[in-house]
């Protein structure tokens, strides 16, 4: 057993609910899993034994525990007995406090554990009580009627529930998309289909869509079919945030009124169609507009051209500009085509600050093992690329949204297309032949938890001694 490792009962990946964080950095930190754990150190000497040091069990409250000193449960000759306890004592000192073999004491979150009866070379450790997700759900158990979450075009249960402002009517993304259309086709401006008033906003609603999620959860008779959800979703059209029929002064002057611009033009730049003709589409009052997210400017929504991200379904205008061949102004402040394009059109200069979970030395090891084989960054991404394409990827850990429609002639946004660049690093490492690696990192042995490991980012040393470009081998579950 190597230093740090715990024993317990049914730990059947459950969540790490403490954790016995090492003053000395060199070490990992241990992480508990199960509300009953022997901690135990390693004897050089003879891997096969273990010195248990202290059981640890969680309390009721979930936030403290009992720490009982185990040490002297194996009698063991002094020659074995690692550094940190050859002492004439067993005892481990607890905030200052000595405790004695099989004696216990309460721990509480910051509580520090020496190994040893005094602080000086013996190892210390903090304890450290991670915020649990069941405490903050247990007090949040909100009721709810599912009447008041049901769509007033289709009489069912939201999904993917859209919310129009000012009025804050909810509606199934697909039922509001469609009537939104139709509203579009006679140019007519657009009402809320519930209380009629004018609708000058609509965006998806993510809290009141975990909630949709929540009651289909716990009554499964209102869920809808499968085919009937997918015929809604081939209707929604609604995916960043749109503004509806501002009508906003045309041919603007570039000079600004300072104070008393009204207060439709808040917070929006204006859209360089409204009121110009470019590539013969101008705007009217009946078009809806989606607001960049890169440059906060307005462009009409318009289907056929890309103008949102597969990846993050954030609004770009990148694409949508470049294609109508219009380049911004002071007035028109427009954005640089890189803000949106297809994965063929973007090019890779540097490997992205998100790869390998921002783990530097990874980084650099990758980077040197593709110097090393005499290629370029772009040919390996260009390659592994077009083995996503064949799916020949397990996509399962892309961070995208829709990953898996995802090929090389989507659009994404320069983070997106990071992320994207991160994932396909990840399998060019793992599937990379040992003897490609630089020398200093053949040795390595793999990091138990591999790419989910937290110590990789605050142990200088740990991310050096260990392979952390691997799977988890131990407590959490492998995608
Ligand atoms: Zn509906
Ligand atoms: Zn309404
Ligand atoms: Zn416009
Ligand atoms: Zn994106
Ligand atoms: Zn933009
Ligand atoms: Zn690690």
């Amino acid at each position: 057993m190597e230093k740090g490792e715990s024993s317990g009962s049914n730990s059947s990946g459950d969540d790490i609910w403490a954790k016995l964080v090492p003053l000395d950095s060199r070490y990992s930190d241990i992480e508990l899993r199960s509300n009953e754990m022997t901690i135990c150190s390693e004897i050089k000497s003879s891997p096969s034994e273990k010195q248990e040091w202290c059981k640890i069990t969680r309390e009721k409250d979930q936030v403290s525990a009992l720490m009982q000193n185990k040490s002297l449960k194996l009698k063991i000759p002094k020659y074995l007995t690692p550094v940190f306890l050859q002492s004439s004592s067993n005892s481990i000192t607890v905030d200052d406090v000595v405790v004695q073999e099989d004696d216990t004491t309460i721990i509480r979150c910051g509580s520090e554990i020496i190994l040893g009866p005094e602080a000086d070379g013996f190892m210390r450790y903090r304890f450290k009580v991670m915020p649990t997700k069941d405490i903050s759900t247990k007090q949040l158990k909100i009721i709810l009627d599912p009447e008041h979450a049901k769509c007033s075009i289709c009489l069912n249960v939201w999904h993917d529930v859209v919310t129009v402002a000012p009025c804050l009517h909810n509606f199934c993304n697909g039922c509001f998309s469609e009537w939104l259309k139709r509203c579009q086709k006679k140019h007519a401006s657009i009402l809320c289909p519930h209380c009629r008033a004018v609708v000058q906003f609509v965006g998806r609603n993510h809290f009141l869509h975990s909630i949709e999620e929540d009651i289909l959860q716990s009554d499964s008779s209102l869920r809808r079919s499968s085919e009937d959800i997918a015929l809604l979703d081939s209707y929604s059209s609604i995916k960043s945030p749109l503004v509806i029929g501002s009508r906003r002064k045309q041919n603007r002057k570039r000079a600004r009124a300072p104070v008393d611009d009204d207060e439709e033009n808040a917070g929006y730049s204006p859209c360089p169609q409204c009121g110009t003709e470019y590539a013969g589409f101008r705007c009217n009052q009946s078009t809806v507009h989606l607001q960049c997210q890169a440059c906060g400017g307005m462009m009409p929504s318009r289907s056929n051209t890309p103008q949102h991200c597969v990846g993050c379904d954030r609004a770009f205008c990148g694409a949508y500009w470049h294609s109508m061949g219009v380049n911004g102004s002071d007035a028109y402040p427009v954005c640089n085509h890189e803000t949106l394009k297809s994965i063929t059109e973007r090019a890779v200069s540097r490997i992205p600050f998100l790869a390998h979970e921002k783990n530097r030395h990874e980084q650099d090891i990758t980077e040197k093992c593709i110097r090393q084989m005499g290629r370029s960054l772009q040919d390996v991404i260009s390659e592994w690329i077009t083995k996503l394409n064949n799916r020949e990827l397990d996509r399962t850990r892309l961070p995208l949204n829709h990953s898996e429609m995802i090929t090389p002639q989507t659009h994404l946004c320069s983070d997106c297309y990071d992320k994207l660049v991160s994932f396909l690093l990840y399998w060019f490492r793992i599937t990379l032949p040992k003897h490609l690696l630089p020398p200093e990192a053949v040795q390595r042995e793999d990091c138990w938890y591999g790419y989910t490991c937290r110590t990789q980012h605050h142990n200088e040393e740990h991310a050096r001694k260990r392979n952390h470009v691997c799977r988890p081998t131990r407590g959490t579950r492998i995608p």
